[in-house]
């Protein structure tokens, strides 16, 4: 008799296990109260990487999560590639962090992490529409790390998990959950019931909320107000003739390609205004101060617009590492929450995958268990919001 289980959520990391878990023979149903990606997951930078990832194995779980993307793009070739091999290039123009980034470099190197560094000719010519500061000398090339397409990635998963005979159940919430020795017990807003032996929490943002209703309290980040540990603005601009092929990390910006001539922009330090419930506009001073970047750093961009400009909100635990595996107390509830699911995900669905059906716990997720973040809830607790932790990096 196959084993009957559920996820809850139908992002990245919710879709990855699924399709993990229907592969080796469960009977899986996704649900999600609104559509797949439609939380976190559909506003994401998408740089596959293991770059500063501290501490070691953090590190090395997400560089053979690279590994692991590779591998099945290129297994199972996809009509539309969700994964671009283009590497990351970075620079430095301030002394000092200039030195940070040489440091950082060694320590990856040392971790066998591929690392090129590139005077100032080459990086030109990778780049012809670069304007380089004349204080960069030289910049390093992440080769292994990718860019990824949320939408492309998502729909490869779904595919699959239709192939696999998964069933995903849409814009209907779980409202209630319940465990006995005997299985697992759902509610949906609609009224549904679902009855089965194992449950999948890969709800991101909202997991806090899903695991209260089990008595326990979990600390995350908070990503529903102003805060630059979780909430980051993302533009797009319009087709432009910029020749950008890979993912470029510097001072100022972080741009990547976003198909047809489109880039992608991100500058961290602008994050502290980033209100999940204050959009901006286009033409407001985030976007001018993007636009005025992106025209420092290439030429043909003196016309550039940006189309539209987002604010994400990361799923972040409180100590901003992952939380992957079953809480204590709740044997049949396997907690899947953690940042950087983009990179992640196709590993983390193996490895749970793995472990939910044979009871093994994987090495690789050893350091990951969620107990360190979850307390029982007191008993006047249990209707209050969950208590936050600050954000520890
Ligand atoms: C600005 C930004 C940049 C990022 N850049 C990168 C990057 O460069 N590289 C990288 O690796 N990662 C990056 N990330 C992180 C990555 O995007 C996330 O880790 C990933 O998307 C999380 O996926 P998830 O499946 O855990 O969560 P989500 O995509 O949020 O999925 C959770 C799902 O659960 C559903 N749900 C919640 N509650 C219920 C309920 N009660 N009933 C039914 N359904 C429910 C929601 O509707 C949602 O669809 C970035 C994130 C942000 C915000």
């Amino acid at each position: 008799m196959p084993q009957r289980i559920a996820v809850i959520g139908a992002g990245v990391l919710g879709l990855a296990v699924a399709r993990s878990l229907a592969s080796q023979g469960a009977q899986v149903t996704v649900f999600d109260k609104r559509y797949p990606g439609s939380g976190t997951s559909q506003i994401s930078y998408g740089w596959v990487n293991a770059n500063g990832k501290d501490p070691a194995s953090y590190h090395r779980l997400n560089a053979a999560a690279i590994d692991e993307h590779k591998r099945w793009q290129a297994e199972h070739p996809s009509p539309a590639p969700w994964l671009l091999e283009t590497g990351t290039l970075e620079w430095a123009t301030h002394p000092v962090i200039h030195r940070q980034l040489e440091q950082r470099v060694a320590k990856l190197r040392a971790l066998g992490y591929p690392a090129e560094s590139w005077d100032r000719a080459r990086l030109q010519a990778a780049l012809p529409e670069l304007r380089p500061d004349p204080r960069v000398q030289k910049a390093w090339f992440f080769s292994s790390e990718c860019l990824l397409y949320p939408g492309l990635f998502i729909a490869r998963m779904l595919a699959d998990l239709r192939t696999l005979n998964g069933k995903l159940v849409c814009h209907d919430e779980v409202t209630t959950l319940s465990t006995t020795d005997q299985g697992v017990d759902l509610t949906l807003a609609s009224g549904e019931r679902w009855q089965g032996d194992q449950l999948v929490l890969a709800t991101g943002r909202w997991s806090a909320e899903l695991l209260a209703q089990c008595g326990f309290e979990l600390a995350m980040t908070e990503a529903n107000h102003a805060n630059p540990a979780a909430c980051s603005f993302l533009a797009h601009t319009q087709p432009l003739p910029i020749q950008l092929s890979s993912n470029i990390i510097t001072p100022e910006l972080n741009v990547r390609p976003d198909g047809g001539g489109r880039l992608m922009l991100q500058a961290l330090d602008l994050d502290q205004h980033a209100d999940p419930a204050r959009p901006v506009a286009v033409d407001g001073m985030i976007g001018n101060e993007m636009l005025r970047r992106l025209r420092r750093l290439f030429a043909n961009s003196q016309d550039a617009r940006i189309e539209r400009i987002e604010v994400g909100q990361r799923s972040r635990p409180a100590d901003g590492l992952p939380a992957i595996g079953y809480v204590s107390g709740l044997a049949r509830v396997y907690l899947m929450v953690s940042h950087s699911g983009m990179t992640l995900a196709p590993l983390l669905g193996r490895l749970v995958a793995g472990e939910m059906l044979s009871g093994a716990r994987p090495a690789m997720l050893i350091d990951f268990a969620p107990d360190r973040l979850v307390r029982p809830l007191i008993e006047d607790d249990k209707t209050a919001a969950p208590a936050y932790l600050p954000a520890a990096q």
